[in-house]
């Protein structure tokens, strides 16, 4: 069974059509990002897979359940999944250690807290008080808040936003634990070198309307795109597009007998790939 199953998926605020018809599968235990610029229809799309908003029409099954229905059934569900939302709510007068303990005994099967406290660095922070923490080390708390409930299913709405880049690699590398203890996570993100590191697949939102669903790598035909090579030849940067930079490398080798001065081989990053499809949809 799948963990996240959605067809045809709309909704609208006003004249907003702010997701128009999506279509999403989710495997248990995959990672996947949702990309689209501000406005595409992520966090919406995301709130009704979580139980915030109400669709408008669309069929949504998240771990088997409707997350439209409520009572016993959906505390049961609750239970059972973590989220991390983009903007948090303030108990800035608890600290750390007190807010991570209250949200446990929510849970019927939480995480050790200490563990968790460790697991997003914020140790040193255990006994500070919320309204002390920086920006990134809130951001830090939200994380730990998802987690700690032990969840199946993960979502995480612009998770590292406010991370510093050495906060960022130990969210990846805690990603890379929870994924390994087989929990399924949907994020939302605006770094493109984030969902290549951490996603199995991406899906890329437009407009409220999914352009493409694939892996990091193959997004956009990029598997196939062309390798620039470049190259210094006296006072000039020189760069060939190609579709077999060995045999360009290979006759510069030659060319120069030996070293090729200032060498690079590079193929478009997802980035690359990511504004060039989102810059065709406008047109
Ligand atoms: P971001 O990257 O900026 O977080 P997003 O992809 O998450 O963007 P949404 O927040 O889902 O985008 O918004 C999609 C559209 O719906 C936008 O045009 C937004 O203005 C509109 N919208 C979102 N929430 C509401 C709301 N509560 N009331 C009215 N319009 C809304």
């Amino acid at each position: 069974m799948n963990a996240i199953e959605v067809i045809g998926l709309k909704k609208s605020y006003g004249q907003v059509d702010a997701v128009r018809g999506i279509d999403l599968s989710i495997a248990t235990g995959e990672i996947f990002a949702l990309l689209g610029p501000n406005g595409a229809g992520k966090t919406t799309t995301v709130e009704i897979l979580e139980g915030f908003r109400r669709r408008d029409s669309g069929d949504v099954r998240v771990l088997g359940f409707d997350p439209h229905n409520e009572g016993h059934a959906a505390r049961e569900w609750r239970n059972r999944i973590g989220i991390v939302l983009q903007s948090t709510s303030d108990s800035g007068d608890l600290t750390v250690i007190e807010t991570i303990e209250h949200f446990s005994a929510y849970y019927s099967n939480p995480r050790n807290v200490e563990e968790v406290i460790n697991s997003v660095g914020l140790d040193e922070k255990a006994g500070s008080l919320i309204r002390k923490l920086s920006g990134g080390q809130r951001r830090r708390l939200d994380v730990a808040l998802g987690i700690i409930g032990n969840p199946e299913l993960l979502f995480l709405d612009e998770p590292t936003t406010g991370f510093d880049p050495e906060a960022r690699r130990s969210f990846w590398a805690l990603i890379e634990k929870l994924r390994g203890d087989g929990t399924t996570i949907l994020l939302t993100t605006h770094y493109l070198d984030e969902a290549e590191a951490l996603a199995d697949r991406v899906g890329v939102i437009n407009n409220g309307q999914i352009l493409e669903i694939s892996t990091p790598t193959e997004l956009g035909g990029r598997s196939r795109a062309q390798a620039l090579v470049s190259w210094r030849d006296g006072d000039e940067i020189k760069s060939e597009a190609t579709d077999n930079p060995t045999s360009v490398v290979n006759r510069l080798t030659a060319q120069f007998n030996g070293e090729i001065p200032e060498l690079t081989v590079t193929r478009p990053s997802l980035e690359d790939i990511y504004l060039a499809m989102i810059g065709m949809s406008h047109e």
